[in-house]
């Protein structure tokens, strides 16, 4: 873990280099695009990269036009890079890529919040790489539900939106953003479709109780898969961690989410958004199969 917390963390959160970082012959592929595995030095990239044939690329960046109090990603947005969904494409087709996730910084600047340049980019890696399935970790579209439609619509996997923290942290947390709206965005994916899920964190002051309401509300909307991790702060820039929730509370996490009718998911420490993407896809794909629906 190379993190600013590092050095108060737990001994759960201590892990080998070798099993942080792994084989990961990704990086030289990727000269010119920004992979959150390596941007956020995630602590699971050695697996993702490695094992799993698994990415994340970051688009729309290197800015983004919010600046949430957890995040390492800078303020300010750039003009968009209109080669960037190819780039991505071949990328992904020269590390042999089977699962591609596409996250994105938020743009409030651009009138559609990206989403055209987004389904552009799924269009694209489907093209040049048929057998890969394409995740996207969306923004919110400053609550453009037509944005979430044109997304909702390309061909994707999963629609990912994160939830991030609980309503009353928001504020604080993600100034700019807004809980209600982040469901909405949610509920508006699955009507069009789309095989949902968010992700959250802990460890920024939350209380138990309100993970479990949050964990309810996108059961209500429509989510089937969740992923919790401990957050780690990534600098002295960003807020600091108010608690390092114990293992144990994370493995509660994860029945509770199972007892509330998530299909999948994952709780842990280590977990990110993106942890495992392309399992839990496999998951989501057979209950829908067993569901009936396509
Ligand atoms: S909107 Fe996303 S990329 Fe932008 S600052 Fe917040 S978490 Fe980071």
């Amino acid at each position: 873990m190379r993190n600013h917390e590092s050095e108060r963390a737990p001994a759960w959160l201590r892990r080998p280099v070798a099993e942080r970082v792994g084989r990961g012959p990704a990086r030289r592929a990727v000269a010119g695009l920004i992979t959150v595995c390596e941007e956020a030095r995630c602590p699971n990239r050695g697996r993702c990269m490695g094992d799993d044939n698994t990415a994340t690329f970051l688009l729309m960046g290197p800015g983004c036009s919010r600046n949430c109090r957890f995040c390492s990603v800078s303020p300010g947005p750039a003009p968009l890079d209109d080669a960037e969904p190819e780039k991505v494409a071949r990328a992904a087709r020269d590390l042999g890529l089977k699962y591609v996730v596409l996250t994105s910084t938020t743009r409030d600047d651009l009138a559609d919040g990206g989403a055209r340049h987004l389904a552009a980019t799924v269009e694209a890696v489907r093209k040049t790489l048929p057998d890969a399935e394409v995740e996207v970790l969306a923004p919110d579209f400053g609550g453009s539900l037509p944005s979430v439609d044109r997304l909702a619509k390309a061909p994707l996997a999963v629609f990912g939106h994160n939830v991030e923290t609980v309503p009353r942290l928001y504020e604080e947390v993600r100034p700019g953003a807004d809980y209600r709206r982040t469901l909405d965005v949610l509920a508006r994916a699955a009507e069009a479709g789309a095989t949902t899920k968010s992700a959250m964190m802990v460890g920024l002051g939350e209380e138990e109780s309100e993970v479990l309401a949050v964990l309810d509300d996108l059961r209500r909307v429509g989510v089937m898969a969740v992923a919790i991790g401990q957050y780690l702060r990534p600098s002295k820039r960003q807020m600091p961690v108010a608690r390092f929730w114990e293992p144990r509370a994370f493995e509660e996490l994860e029945a509770a989410a199972y007892a509330a009718g998530f299909v999948a998911a994952a709780c842990a420490p280590f977990v990110r958004s993106s942890y495992r993407a392309g399992e839990i896809y496999r998951r989501l794909k057979t209950a829908r199969k067993e569901s009936g629906a396509s």
